[in-house]
């Protein structure tokens, strides 16, 4: 199902011209337009998911597999040094675009930091408590 107000459905269609690396029945992926990195790409499904939560099993199966090859693609071509999977759910973890995407990052040593945090503090109580609660909402 596309979404006709969705312009990552319509780029995905090719309704919208994009810089294609791969196309399949199930996907495109393309180069980001505001790259966090030089070979940025992003992984769109040609049907419409507004993110993981709505995302159809089978396509979600396959995505991880295809994550895989368009990284190991980006080491050869790009030479870079690893890649990130970053994949965003909700405007709070930085979802801009409501149709499921996964960015492929690439990563060059010596380069940025792309994705990372400073590490917090917990209790063992508090992950046991947290584990309970998450495990109990599945
Ligand atoms: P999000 O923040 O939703 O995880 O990621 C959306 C990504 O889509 C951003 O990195 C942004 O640069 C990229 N983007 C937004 N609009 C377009 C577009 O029209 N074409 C391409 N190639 N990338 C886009
Ligand atoms: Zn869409």
């Amino acid at each position: 199902m596309k979404d006709e107000t969705c312009i990552f459905c319509k780029i995905a269609g090719g309704e919208i011209p994009s810089a294609t690396l791969y196309e399949d029945e199930t996907f495109r992926v393309i180069l980001d337009l505001g790259p966090a990195s030089r070979g940025h790409a992003l992984i769109l499904p040609k049907d419409h998911y507004a993110d993981l939560c709505a995302l159809d099993e089978q396509v979600a199966s396959k995505a991880l597999g295809l994550a895989a090859r368009i990284g190991a693609a980006m080491k050869k071509a790009l030479k870079c040094d690893g890649f990130n999977l970053v994949q965003n759910n909700g405007t709070a973890a930085g979802q801009t675009v409501f149709h499921f995407h996964i960015h492929v990052i690439p990563r060059y040593e010596g380069g940025p930091q792309i994705v990372s945090w400073e590490p917090g503090t917990a209790s063992s109580e508090e992950l046991a408590r947290l584990a309970e609660e998450i495990g109990a909402a599945l």
